[in-house]
């Protein structure tokens, strides 16, 4: 049986307050609904309540389980049928009726209240549509006290489900993406790594096992050395990303002459760019004098990337590059270096995500072109922490690739600078010979290393191998430096430093070791070393280090 709306006892109840009042008798009632005709003024009122209230409700009534519902719910089905109202579930919502009167059954009986999370594919202009609700399922009592109907509370959440369904979806294929980005890393990682690892062993068993002619062999050697700086770049590259990430990358400004620098890069490019028969240029007409305060070592970096990249990205015209400074406010100055190639280019697209860590144009494992993917994403970052960026301003396939690399740094007057560089060459003259130094490394490599690199400056090195080796040595002969590997079986570089203060040592010890991020050398210099060098030892870093505490 239909009902008009007027017939609709909660709706009645809705626009009439008077009906708050009365008690409410309907025709229909007596029949179909059984005890209405008794409700009590209290629930009149709740089902007032009911029907003002912006939230979708519905209730089934009686044994036929007939169907009202608030004007709130109409929206929430998507689809508005008035003459539904009092039918039988069943007519109304024929295709889940199954569904609710499951619900309506375990309310009745269990006379409890019962949440649940319902999902309808209802069709929305003509299109099957998945809708999420949650509802709260409560019995409903005629006048008698028993269950005669359950009152249902209907949350839309639709568009909160289907948000947190994308978010899952864009998290999952974000970590699927990473994983595969994370794979191609490790697999070119290893391959980086063990290209050059491979000519070092391989060239370094050639000498050891053939006779060879002199030239020959300084050739090999100037191969094993190649390839051991470019082994010392990766790691220093990732140490690098992994100090930024951490945001703790420590910069170390001193005043730096722009034209020599980048005169200084451009000479380690030379002979390569020679033999590829590609033209080096380095426009530096507008900063000749230009000295600022800045992180040398950085700037170098960032400069040999995107040199180095543009020479190797290059197979014939030329690589140009250009160096500009804008003031800002005062001394303030922006440099700007531009590189500007003739080589393979790249489109848009490959442009937009290659300052992506370990992300290259070409990822395919037929690329033509090494290299770890972790230069720009570096230079990017180490450009921002000195003010400034790296950016692709022009990109085009086969017609090159134009990089900007910009920095924020103050301008020195020439005063200053004359004095730093006098105050330098002062110390450059300074004698070495007649210092005696004691090295302390586990490693025999290591400290052969280290008494040949000391040697040529004149140094008198006497090598021990442990902790405890130290403390006899220091206690039977004076030395003017101790340089300390930090990691070693026994005493470890910390404890032989304590004991040798302990038993008097007053001179400086320097810490030289492979643990070489920030924190390692703030807590070495806050145990009370005297410097902290890093390995693989760089010879010139040590022989400048142990000068400047030979004073
Ligand atoms: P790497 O060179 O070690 O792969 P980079 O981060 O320096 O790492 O460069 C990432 C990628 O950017 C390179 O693999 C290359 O595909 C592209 N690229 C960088 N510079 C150039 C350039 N000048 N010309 C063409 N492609 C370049």
């Amino acid at each position: 049986m239909a009902l008009e709306k007027q017939e609709n006892p909660f709706a009645e109840l809705a626009m009439s307050s008077q009906m708050a009042r009365a008690t409410v008798n309907f025709d229909w009632a007596a029949t179909e609904l059984g005890p209405i005709a008794g409700w009590d003024l209290g629930l009149i009122n709740s089902l007032r309540i009911v029907f003002s209230c912006p939230v979708g409700m519905y209730c089934t009534w009686g044994p036929q389980r007939r169907v009202f519902y608030n004007d709130a719910y109409i929206p929430i089905l998507k689809h508005r049928h008035p003459r539904a109202l009092g039918s039988p579930l069943h007519e109304v919502w024929p295709e889940v009726w199954a569904q609710v009167y499951a619900i309506v059954q375990k309310v009745e009986s269990g006379g409890f209240v019962l949440e649940s999370d319902v999902q309808f594919d209802i069709e929305v202009e003509g299109k099957p549509q998945n809708n999420y609700y949650t509802y709260g399922n409560s019995p409903l009592f005629n006048v008698e006290g028993k269950i005669s109907g359950m009152l249902c509370t209907i949350l839309d959440t639709t568009t909160s489900v289907l948000r947190t369904l994308d978010a899952l979806r864009a998290a999952k294929d974000a970590a699927e993406k990473a994983n595969v980005a994370k794979s191609a890393f490790l697999a070119n990682m290893s391959h980086e790594i063990r290209t050059p690892l491979g000519a070092i062993l391989g060239f370094a068993e050639i000498i050891g096992t053939q006779d060879l002619e002199a030239p020959e062999r300084e050739q090999y050697f100037e191969i094993i050395r190649r390839n051991g700086a470019s082994l010392t770049r990766i790691i220093d590259d990732i140490l690098d990303l992994s100090k930024i990430e951490a945001g703790k990358l420590a910069t170390e400004m001193a005043p730096v002459s722009i034209q020599t620098l980048l005169q200084e890069v451009l000479a380690m490019f030379f002979d390569n760019a020679s033999e590829k028969k590609i033209q080096l240029n380095g426009i530096l007409t507008e900063i000749a004098d230009l000295v600022v305060i800045t992180d040398a070592v950085r700037i170098r970096q960032v400069l040999i990337n995107l040199i180095g990249n543009a020479i190797k990205f290059t197979s014939q015209g030329s690589v140009k590059v250009f160096c500009r400074a804008e003031p800002l406010n005062g001394i303030r100055k922006k440099v700007i270096f531009t590189i500007e190639d003739t080589g393979i280019g790249m489109t848009q697209e490959q442009a937009d995500r290659l300052f992506q860590p370990f992300t290259q144009a070409d990822a395919t494992s037929t690329r033509k072109f090494g290299g770890t993917g972790l230069g720009l994403a570096l230079s990017r970052n180490l450009a921002r922490a000195l003010g400034g960026d790296v950016n692709i301003i022009h990109c085009e396939p086969d017609h090159g690739c134009t990089f900007e690399f910009s920095f924020q740094a103050d301008e020195v007057t020439n005063a200053t600078a004359a004095q730093t560089s006098e105050s330098a060459s002062t110390e450059s003259k300074k004698p070495f010979s007649g210092f005696k130094v004691l090295a302390v490394d586990d490693s025999p490599d290591n400290r052969e290393l280290i008494k040949s690199l000391l040697h040529t400056s004149g140094i008198d090195v006497t090598e021990v191998d442990s902790g405890e080796a130290a403390l006899n040595q220091a206690s039977m002969q004076k030395y003017d430096l101790v340089l300390m590997d930090i990691q070693m079986p026994g005493l470890d570089g910390y404890s032989t430093l304590s004991e040798l203060r302990h038993r008097g040592f007053q001179g400086p010890v320097v810490a030289l070791t492979a643990h070489a991020m920030k924190e390692d050398k703030e807590r070495a210099l806050a145990a009370g070393f005297a410097d902290h060098l890093t390995k693989p030892i760089n010879s010139h870093q040590l022989i400048q280090t142990i000068k400047s505490h030979l004073k």
